[in-house]
């Protein structure tokens, strides 16, 4: 079924639809250099079909005699190519006139407009990619920060692949010798070897627990951490934002109550993108839009991963402070005093005795923002920075699996601790293993490929 999608000869605009010094109408399938053939003039009149594969050659687009393009035609040859199939790509000027009028000459001579993700989907049902590799595709293209393009690169050259084909070996290994001891009743799982049989499980649980318990660290490189500013009217908290962002975006002004509503940043620290949220920071509501304001700040302190608490060094502790320090409590919290230019008046005691410690900043002169950038940084990866190449799952779709095969292989331990048939586990481990055959894309569904690649853009 999945075949018959290949039959066809894709094409599509490759590049994004705006102005550009290039753009890309790419064909992929066995009619690509034909159709390539009957457009495309060169300037030695040697056709695309007779070009080597990975050459690049110049010439020109026409449509019966008439130009369309000045372009430069690249062609890689099937099986050495993205989708594995013989791939042609026109490099046109970047204007959308030429590059449409080139597709549409393509798809003129037999090519069908490729769906989203298309080309990616060709390279995976042609085994050039699995399925993990192919879902890094689009998270390589929608990368933020360096870090996060790092986790996409390692999982699309397959460090995770690798990771749970090793799981899934050791899960195979397992289960042949509970078939054979099932085949074989009368000989049955012998006591010494009970043991074994537990340890081997138990590494494989082991191994899923430490995939599970990175997927956080991917998740932050991926979707970022949410960080909330907040603090009494005036302490500083806009201020602190736009050194942070290094740019006036938010307002600042010397009348309190300002920042009414919250502003929302995204800056990179240490590649981990950083949501930045300035809340107001009122205390007592005197219209119905403080009230509101008050309200969405709340909800902002709720769901923050990290909560950034400014208090003025240059004024007294203030029942404000301390009411939002009660508000804060039981959250990850770094205590940041500002104003370290002016005068210092806060006690700084109770705060160091509240939050541990605290860091002095000077928002306005932008005086150790960097420290605090670090102590984010400090804060959110408690330590654990993974190496560049080891594999981390971000994906929502291989953590659910990776969630489920744990627990059936768990199920599995408790299973040859009670002396269940040999059976029962056995079908656990069946279960465990075709979970990870979901992730690799050993077995997938029409629907399921239909998801993953609907995501893509057009032309990838
Ligand atoms: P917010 O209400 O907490 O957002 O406070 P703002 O960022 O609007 O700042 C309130 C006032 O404090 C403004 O006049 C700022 O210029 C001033 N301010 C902010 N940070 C500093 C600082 O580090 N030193 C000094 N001297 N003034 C600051």
């Amino acid at each position: 079924m999945f075949k018959d999608s290949l039959i066809d000869t894709i094409a599509a605009i490759s590049t994004s639809l705006g102005e550009g010094g290039i753009g890309i109408v790419r064909l992929s399938g066995k009619d690509a250099l034909k159709i390539a053939d009957e457009v495309f003039l060169g300037l030695d009149k040697i056709k695309p079909s007779q070009f080597k594969s990975y050459t690049m050659h110049y010439g020109v687009i026409a449509r019966c005699g008439k130009m369309i393009d000045e372009v430069i035609l690249t062609l890689m040859r099937a099986p050495r190519s993205y989708t594995r199939e013989d791939v042609v790509e026109i490099n046109c000027h970047g204007g959308i006139v030429a590059l449409r009028a080139c597709l549409e000459l393509v798809l003129e001579k037999g090519c069908r407009l490729a769906s989203p993700g298309e080309f990616t989907k060709r390279a995976f049902l042609n085994g050039r990619l699995d399925l993990a590799q192919a879902e890094a595709v689009i998270d390589v293209i929608r990368a933020k920060t360096d870090s996060a393009l790092d986790v996409s690169l390692g999982q699309l050259r397959g460090s995770l692949s690798r990771e749970i084909n090793t799981i899934r070996n050791n899960l195979l290994k397992e289960l042949s010798f509970l078939e054979a001891s099932i085949d074989f009743p009368e000989e049955g799982i012998l006591q010494p070897q009970y043991s074994e049989k537990l340890e081997g499980l138990r590494r494989i649980s082991a191994s899923i627990d430490k995939l599970l318990k990175d997927s956080s660290l991917a998740r932050i490189f991926r979707e970022g951490i949410y960080v909330v500013i907040c603090g009494r009217p005036n302490v500083g908290k806009s201020s602190l934002l736009n050194a942070l962002l290094r740019k006036e975006r938010a307002i600042v002004t010397a009348v309190a109550g300002t920042t009414r509503d919250v502003i929302e940043e995204i800056i990179d620290i240490q590649g981990i993108p950083v949501r930045l949220v300035d809340t107001a920071g009122i205390l007592k509501p005197r219209d119905v839009i403080e009230r509101e304001a008050v309200r969405r700040s709340k909800k902002h302190i709720h769901a923050a991963d990290l909560v950034v608490i400014i208090f003025d060094g240059h004024q007294k502790l203030r029942p404000e402070d301390k009411r939002l320090i009660r508000q804060v409590k039981g959250k990850t919290a770094i205590a940041v005093i500002n104003k370290i230019d002016l005068k210092s008046q806060i006690e700084k005691t109770k705060i160091s005795k509240d939050f541990g410690a605290f860091i002095g900043i000077s928002a306005k002169q932008s005086r150790n923002i960097d420290e605090l950038k670090e102590a984010i940084a400090r804060i959110v990866f408690k330590g654990r920075l993974p190496a560049k190449e080891s594999a981390l799952v971000s994906n929502l779709r291989h953590i659910s699996s990776l969630r489920e095969a744990r627990k059936l292989v768990l199920e599995a331990q408790e299973s040859l601790v009670d002396k269940l048939s040999a059976e029962f586990i056995a079908q656990n481990l069946k279960d465990a293993v075709s979970l990870l055959d979901k992730i690799l894309g050993r077995s997938f569904s029409e629907d399921l490929l239909d998801k993953i690649f609907g995501e893509f853009c057009i032309g990838k």
